[in-house]
């Protein structure tokens, strides 16, 4: 089996999709974007031990390739409309092909974004996906556009995925948490429901804490209320000193983190973390308001 056929058999969409002029076989792909609408561009690539563990199955891998790029896309309020895929594998390895294509096509189905090209190399596995989308213009959302007062806000619960790879690897391999690890979800309906609303939006990719650092305007800061971190049943097992790690410091959720003006209302399924402040730092209080020193060394595990 050569690349050709490879590509033929595994990276062929069923269907040519929307406003593709010319999909996989030519030199490159041609498409139609709407006419009048911004287009939105991101790339990410995964490398095996450093992105996920080597023994992750073939079609988790090639849901969360596809799944990390997708949640850039929501952090920025697009549509998701096309994507492309370089792989570099080791081998041709056709059970491996078949289990990762189903996995990325599986999402790309859900999320309606269409494969248009990509290339194939061999060498030590990585995978880099490209992905486009579109926005009205001035609907985009970013980062560094709050404004102190406004209210930081989570769209979910942060922690699981991270929770879930601490289980992977010891040795489990089914449940809530190593599914969230395994089959993250992009949440592009919330990243739509918050054009127009959110004045500031980022994807949780390294962290909470991390990522609200990156969401942030350079010299603004932040009060995170720890005890306003909503724990789901899942993870209400863990060590409270562990489980504060995991929240702050975990990455792989692709949960959404946003700003909103004070008094806006909270959305389903989203958590209120307290306000951006005027001054630099990010300050973590517990309920009484007191500041707490540092989380946990869970923590730095994850950095
Ligand atoms: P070229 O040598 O001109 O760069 P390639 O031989 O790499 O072209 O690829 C041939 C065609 O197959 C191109 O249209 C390319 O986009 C597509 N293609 C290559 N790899 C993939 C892939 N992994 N998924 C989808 N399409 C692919
Ligand atoms: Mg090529």
């Amino acid at each position: 089996m050569d690349e050709f056929d490879l590509i033929r058999r595994y990276f062929t969409p069923a269907n040519r999709g929307e406003r593709v002029v010319r999909g996989p076989g030519d030199d490159a792909a041609l498409v139609a974007p709407t006419p009048g609408r911004q287009l939105v561009a991101t790339t990410d690539t995964l490398v095996e031990d450093r992105h996920f563990p080597a023994d992750l199955g073939p079609a988790d891998i090639g849901w969360r390739a596809l799944a990390a790029n997708l949640s850039d896309l929501a952090a920025m309020g697009a549509e998701p409309r096309w994507c492309l895929l370089a792989l570099t594998l080791p081998a041709a390895d056709e059970h491996w092909l078949a289990g990762f294509s189903a996995g990325f096509f599986e999402l790309a189905g859900d999320t309606n974004i269409q494969l248009i090209g990509g290339d194939i190399n061999q060498g030590p596995l990585s995978i880099t996906v490209q992905a486009l989308g579109e926005v009205e213009p001035g609907q985009a959302l970013r980062r560094g556009s709050a404004s102190p007062g406004d209210r930081i806000r989570v769209g979910g619960v942060p922690g699981e995925a991270a929770a879930g790879l601490q289980l992977w690897w010891r040795g489990e391999r089914s449940g809530p948490l190593v599914e969230r690890f395994r089959r993250p979800r992009p949440r592009m309906e919330l990243g739509r429901a918050l054009r127009g609303r959110a004045t500031a939006c980022i994807d949780i990719s390294d962290g909470l804490l991390a990522d609200l650092a990156h969401l942030l305007a350079p010299g603004q800061g932040a009060r995170v209320e720890v005890a306003n971190l909503p724990v789901s049943g899942a993870l209400e097992d863990w060590p409270e000193a562990e489980r504060l790690g995991l929240q702050c410091g975990g990455g792989d959720d692709y949960l959404l983190l946003f700003t909103e003006p004070d008094g806006q209302e909270l959305s389903d399924g989203c958590y209120d973390l307290g306000p951006v402040t005027a001054d630099g730092g990010i300050q973590l209080v517990d309920a009484g308001g007191h500041e707490l020193p540092s989380v946990d060394p869970g923590w730095k595990h994850f950095h």
